[in-house]
């Protein structure tokens, strides 16, 4: 038995924040704010498992009225969901994600995001892609505005009994 969930996320850019994506502070010009730490990467791939789960959103369990969750790490949501999948009885398979973001350019980080994510998981990072694109220009990512990013995760019934 599988469930497969999606998850999206955009923060707006401005100089003075720093840019934390997939538990990675990257050096840039430009960070993201939010009332977390703004972490679009993970945000999406939480909000994916509340989606396989069909339990609501990020929105919904960590709600951005609440004081206690200002500057939160966004590995807390994270984890929080992951605790979802193991009490549904379920296991990660497997992530893809896309972050979207103009400048700088993401490659030199994107194994430590996957190692991140995957640890948080509790999967090998054979089973975590994260991809990284521009907005060529266009849209508020190609101005260099926002930073977004999207996922897809699997879940897998685990086996009562192995
Ligand atoms: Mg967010």
């Amino acid at each position: 038995m599988y469930k497969i969930g999606f998850g999206n996320d955009i923060h707006r850019l401005v100089t003075g924040k720093p840019l934390i994506l997939g538990g990675v502070s990257i050096p840039a010009d430009k960070g993201a704010i939010g009332h977390s730490d703004a972490d679009a990467l993970l945000h999406a791939v939480t909000d994916a498992i509340f989606g396989a789960l069909a339990l609501g959103d990020i929105g919904s369990h960590f709600s951005d009225l609440e004081e206690r969750w200002k500057n939160a790490e966004s590995s807390a949501f994270l984890r929080y969901a992951v605790g979802l999948i193991k009490e549904k009885g379920y296991a990660a398979a497997n992530v893809d994600a896309v972050v979207s973001l103009e400048i700088p350019k993401l490659r030199p980080h994107i194994d430590k995001m996957r190692e991140n994510i995957a640890q948080i998981l509790e999967i090998d990072i054979s089973r975590v892609s994260v991809k990284a694109k521009t907005g060529e220009g266009v849209d508020a990512v190609g101005r260099h505005e926002a930073v977004k990013a999207e996922a897809v995760i699997l879940l897998e019934k685990v086996e009562a009994n192995g």
